[in-house]
C-alpha cells in the first residue's frame, strides 16, 4: 500500500526549488537545450534590488508599499526609481 502523499512540497512548483526552467519554443514546444531563470528567482532578484535601492535611498518604511502604479517619484529618487524599475521590467541581468 502506497502512501497517497510522498510529493515533496516545493516552494515554487513552477522549477521544484531548481531555480532554472527550460523556456518553451514559439510552437509551444519545450526547449530543453536551454534554461533561463525561472520566474520566482527573477521575482526575487528584482525584490532584493529593489529594497537594497530603498535602503541606500534611506527612505521611509511606509514607502515599502509603493508600488510602480502608486509610487511618486521624487528628484531625490528619481534614480532609484529608474533602476527598479528596469530591474523589474528585466532590463539588467546581474546573476549572484
Ligand atoms: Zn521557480
Amino acid at each position: 500500500m502506497l502512501p497517497m502523499s510522498t510529493e515533496p512540497e516545493y516552494q515554487c512548483p513552477l522549477c521544484c526549488d531548481m531555480f532554472v526552467v527550460h523556456p518553451r519554443k514559439d510552437d509551444g514546444t519545450v526547449d530543453y537545450t536551454r534554461v533561463v531563470n525561472c520566474k520566482c528567482v527573477e521575482a526575487k532578484i528584482a525584490l532584493q534590488k529593489k529594497k537594497a535601492l530603498i535602503n541606500w535611498c534611506e527612505l521611509p518604511v511606509k514607502t515599502e508599499d509603493f508600488t510602480f502604479e502608486n509610487y511618486k517619484v521624487f528628484p531625490e529618487v528619481k534614480k532609484a526609481y529608474d533602476a527598479a524599475l528596469a530591474l523589474a521590467q528585466g532590463g539588467i541581468s546581474n546573476p549572484r
